[in-house]
């Protein structure tokens, strides 16, 4: 292990970083250039560049076989997908979207643009995340729609949560973007609650560049989505709604096809970093990594770590450090939605527990440009840290 030996030796106290270009939290997956092109020629060939082109139709097949469900629409972005699904599902002339809010720093936004107001529950803290039990007291006459979000290591209890939708009648709708490939007791992620999000943004699992799609086994809903993404147009004769392009395109679906061809070799990949991680860490006790259910289904995408009370520094503190090394590591989830200031109205009751979880996790290098020997450098820093632990703190204590 490679200890800095003193203060002056780390980056931010202007020492040499532990890696002289970034490491990042982002999948970045490339899959093999030459497939990438391949696909692209089709789509050349029959000139069809936007909209539902052959390729966003045989990517949409293959998602919907991957996810065993019925349909699967795709969106020029996870975002759009997860509004347009909003719309669709939410009860007429309610209000309110149950949601989390130690969850991804946009979701409180996807609900505004629906027009309707986020409504923030626990989390469970084992999990960090929703809940049948954290979501149904947050359940009112005003309850449009049960938004479950799957946490970024491993499922929330989906089963749980469908039990809740039918005895309550509101409808459950997933963004599973960060559950991919994971599967529920054994069930592919992509069939529960009324139709499941995804996203193909670079930093993800599947990446399209740019993309999103939803899952449904309601072909009401898929017949919808399709017409909603693509103008909000209808059959003729129907009544105008409101319009907006959400079309994908087809070279997104180009790469997707690509990035799904290489898929299980970049699941081994991050498996083998993950267990990286699992050895090197285990040597330090004040950071606790959050594992990965290994009787289900496992993408391995994420690299989380609790920094346990006796780590002798602050996450923020922390963070820094990180950074000027050149580990571009992300705070899980802080702040929390309902503490970012934003000009739409949100409603929380307590959430004292989000706000402490918030302030505990963080994210480390992983992804398709981190190396094994990169992750045990991760660790060593992250041991030369409680190694100076007491100067660090006393460092910290005399700027605050
Ligand atoms: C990235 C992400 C989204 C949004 O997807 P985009 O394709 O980037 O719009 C939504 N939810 C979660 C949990 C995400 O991580």
């Amino acid at each position: 292990m490679n200890i800095k030996s003193d203060l002056d030796s780390f980056g931010y106290f202007g020492g040499q970083p532990v890696f002289s270009t970034v490491r990042s939290i982002s999948n970045l997956v490339r899959p093999d250039i030459e497939r990438f092109l391949d696909y692209s020629k089709l789509m050349f060939d029959s000139g069809i560049y936007s909209g539902s082109g052959s390729l966003v139709r045989r990517f949409e097949t293959r998602m919907a076989a991957f996810h065993e469900t019925e349909h699967c629409v795709a969106f020029c972005g996870g975002f759009w997908g997860i509004v347009l699904a909003i719309k669709y599902l939410a009860l007429p002339g309610k209000t309110e979207v149950v949601m989390p809010s130690l969850t991804y720093r946009r979701l409180g936004d996807i609900v505004a643009w629906t027009g309707l107001t986020p409504r923030f529950c626990e989390v469970d803290p084992s999990g960090l995340c929703i809940t049948r039990e954290t979501a149904s007291v947050c359940i009112n006459d005003n309850t449009a729609l049960i938004l479950g979000v799957h946490p970024i290591v491993n499922c929330c209890d989906a089963e749980g949560l469908e039990e809740l939708s039918a005895e309550c009648g509101v409808p459950l709708l997933f963004d599973a973007v960060e559950s991919v490939y994971e599967t529920v007791n054994g069930r592919k992620v992509g069939s529960f609650g009324r139709a499941e999000c995804f996203s193909m943004q670079s930093s993800k699992l599947f990446n399209a560049f740019e993309g999103g799609y939803v899952t449904t086994n309601d072909g009401e809903l898929a017949q919808s989505l399709r017409l909603m993404r693509n103008h909000g147009a209808g059959q003729p004769g129907d009544p105008e709604t409101v319009g907006m392009n959400a079309n994908p395109i087809e070279v997104h679906a180009a790469m997707a096809l690509a990035a799904m061809d290489d898929v299980e070799r970049q699941v081994v990949a991050n498996r083998r970093r993950y267990r990286a991680y699992q050895d090197a860490l285990g040597n330090l006790q004040q950071v606790r990594l959050v594992a990965f259910d290994e009787n289900e289904k496992c993408g391995y995408k994420n690299i989380v770590v609790e920094l346990l009370d006796s780590w002798p520094i602050s996450r923020e503190f922390t963070l820094q450090l990180l950074h000027r090394e050149n580990m571009l590591c992300r705070p899980y989830y802080a702040p929390p939605l309902h503490q970012k200031q934003t000009g739409y109205q949100m409603l929380w009751d307590d959430l004292s527990l989000t706000e402490r979880l918030a302030q505990r996790y963080l994210l480390l290098p992983c992804g398709h440009f981190v190396s094994e020997d990169d992750v045990r450098s991760v660790v060593s820093f992250l041991s030369s840290i409680c190694h100076h632990g007491q100067a660090l703190a006393a460092y910290e204590r005399s700027k605050s």
